[in-house]
């Protein structure tokens, strides 16, 4: 089998999803790596590094530069006549381009997968990560989405292959690039940071979540998350939240302070390494997943536990 993984990257520098997907497409076959964005060598030249490598095709077009998956689905669906498998991240941007992909090779997907059982046989959560499929696909083509918690990260290092360039039909004419607002943080991004701190509805409104849970992170250098009905409600950004329609977060400790634990959030970060929870509400579910657990009033632990630290 031969994979092609569509490396994560922002014209600069690799993305960490993409070593995850890279582990997954070297337990289904031979891996090349597809980079595509505009003035873009640099990161050729780091991905060409990445162990378990064969080679890196560059696709360096203004079409490409912005990650628009409607630029990217048709370029990459060309480059499949040479290979078996399209691996992606299960990134936000993963997950545009990879269905688009499935829809032109005329194959469905595999989403989200946790295992790699065979050439065409894979595990992947169902119900909220409540039941674990095994899946085989019958297909000639595979397309699959890697959930990045699950797989080790291969190596940034330590590789050392050619860069080939490739091109493809460029700009589809479906969508244009309007405008990024990124928001800039010295903080870890979630979904590599080692420690989170994550609020939920308890923390009442924007300042009070700012006021209690940001001091905690900052002594733990802590990524901050939140529940959804703290982001619905407008306490932090949309990327802050954890959960089935938020990030998929495994961080060696996940504390969640004043969040309930639906199975909507535990989907989310269940397979945190040690989970602490603090809660005034001893039957709150999130006591079930917690390695440790506090039953209190947030707003009396969280500022000794800070001051303690
Ligand atoms: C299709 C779908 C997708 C969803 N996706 C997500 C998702 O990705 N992520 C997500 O998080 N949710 C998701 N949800 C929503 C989810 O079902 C819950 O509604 C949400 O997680 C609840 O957030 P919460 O725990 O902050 O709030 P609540 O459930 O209201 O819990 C608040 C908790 O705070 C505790 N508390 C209150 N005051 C204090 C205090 N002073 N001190 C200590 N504890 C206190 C309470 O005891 C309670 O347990 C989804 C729902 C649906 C239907």
């Amino acid at each position: 089998m031969k994979t092609l993984v569509w490396v994560e990257h922002d014209n600069a520098s690799v993305a960490d999803a993409t070593l995850a997907a890279v582990t997954a497409a070297s337990k289904i076959g031979d891996v090349d790596l597809l980079v595509a964005g505009s003035g873009c060598r640099a990161v050729a030249e780091e991905a060409a590094k990445i162990e378990g490598a064969g080679k890196v095709l560059l696709a360096d077009d203004t079409a490409y530069k912005n990650g628009l998956a409607e630029n990217l689905a048709p370029l990459i669906a060309g480059l499949m006549a040479d290979h078996d498998a399209f691996v992606a991240p299960a990134t936000t941007t993963g997950k545009n381009i990879a269905p688009r992909v499935a829809a032109l090779l005329d194959v469905m997907q595999v989403s989200d997968i946790l295992s790699v059982e065979g050439d065409k046989t894979f595990t992947r959560p169902i119900y909220a990560g409540n039941a674990i499929a095994t899946v085989e696909s019958g297909d000639e083509k595979l397309v699959v989405t890697v959930r990045g918690t699950a797989f080790d990260k291969a190596s940034a290092e330590g590789g050392s292959v050619s860069v080939e360039e490739v091109s493809g039909p460029g700009d589809a004419g479906l969508s244009s690039f309007v405008s990024q607002e990124i928001a800039e943080s010295d903080r870890p991004e979630l979904t590599s940071a080692k420690v989170i701190v994550s609020g939920g509805r308890a923390l009442k409104d924007a300042e009070t979540f700012e006021q209690v849970i940001t001091p905690l992170a900052d002594k733990l250098n802590a990524g901050i998350g939140a529940s959804r009905a703290a982001v619905d409600a407008g306490y932090v950004p949309n990327d802050y939240q954890v959960g089935q329609t938020g990030k998929i977060v495994a961080p060696d400790v996940y504390i969640a302070i004043g969040i309930s634990g639906a199975i909507q959030h535990l989907a989310g970060m269940k397979d945190s390494k040690t989970i602490i929870a603090i809660n005034k509400d001893e039957d709150a579910p999130i006591f079930q997943v917690a390695d440790i657990g506090l039953v209190a009033d947030l707003y009396k632990a969280v500022p000794e536990l800070t001051e303690k630290l």
